[in-house]
């Protein structure tokens, strides 16, 4: 089964990197629409769909855009937390309008997204979810940050991800593990509420690089070395399951829900993007 919103859901905020305001609506979008993002502030702009090879590479973050003669005509920043929001919920198809470049940073979290979701409701449509059990072992990274897929057994439903995590700088985020089944009930209680963070040295470097501006400790989370300042945790290993929230998020660019057990060590949206891409290619290859 296929599946949309009821009804359209706004949310409004600023963007974490760029800071301006932004209204983002998620509207309801027919079978085999997949997951498409319009730039309502750019006059004629082409639709984004939410794909892989839509994907740019920026530091930190999952933007898509649509280039033409090498140039990007149209670009919207920031989409993991919203797409980790929509696999959670199950959504196949929504046309996501936003008026401004950069999804608004909420929470820091996927958990406002799930509950404007789960606030309209959803229904089913005809139509297959795309769904792939993977078949072959890929790994990418180095020795030390890593990604990697093994093949599911033959009675797993579901997908799993185990993710390690060592700060050993920042001794109040240090070593942290958090496992889970890829599965709606899980990914909406225990992954989408995990906020993003960052060490107060990487907090006050972007914001001296004049980037972050508007962001406080209530959009991010910031270790000081002893503890989250002016915040408390949602869970010990909150960072660990944000991780993990990224990686649901960057996995879904593709709209294929892939059955396979994910290990993660230290990695991030660049692994996250070289393992889906070379799993798509593993799929490519196979039909051919
Ligand atoms: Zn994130």
């Amino acid at each position: 089964m296929q599946r949309t919103l009821n009804k359209p859901v706004c949310l409004e905020g600023f963007g974490f990197w760029r800071c301006d305001d932004v209204v983002v609506t998620l509207n309801p979008a027919d079978p085999d629409t997949g997951i498409v993002f319009i730039r309502d502030d750019v006059p004629s702009a082409p639709p984004i769909p939410a794909k892989l090879e839509n994907r740019i590479a920026v530091e930190r973050r999952t933007s898509l855009g649509i280039q033409k003669d090498g140039q990007t005509v149209v670009q919207v920043d920031m989409v993991e937390h919203l797409m980790a929001a929509l696999f959670a919920a199950g959504i196949t198809n929504c046309c996501v309008r936003v008026n401004a470049q950069e999804l608004p940073a909420l929470d820091g979290s996927a958990l406002p997204y799930v509950e404007a979701v789960n606030s309209v409701g959803t229904v089913d449509q005809p139509g297959e979810r795309i769904q792939k059990r993977v078949t072959q072992s890929i790994r990418v990274g180095t020795d030390k940050s890593y990604l990697e897929v093994e093949p599911p057994k033959p009675e797993d439903l579901t997908s799993t991800i185990r993710y390690e995590l060592n700060y050993p700088h920042c001794p109040d985020i240090g070593k942290q593990e958090f496992s889970t089944e890829l599965v709606p009930e899980s990914l909406q209680k225990e992954v989408a509420p995990a906020r993003t963070f960052a060490t107060q040295d990487e907090a006050r470097a972007l914001q001296s690089a004049g980037l972050c501006q508007r962001v406080t400790t209530q959009n991010c989370l910031v270790f000081t070395g002893k503890g989250a300042l002016d915040n408390q945790l949602r869970f010990p290993n909150e960072c660990a399951r944000h991780k993990v929230l990224d990686f649901t998020g960057d996995f879904y660019l593709g709209g294929i829900e892939w059955i396979g057990r994910f290990h993660g060590v230290g990695s991030g949206h660049a692994l996250n993007s070289q393992l889906l891409e070379k799993l798509l290619l593993s799929v490519t290859r196979r039909q051919e």
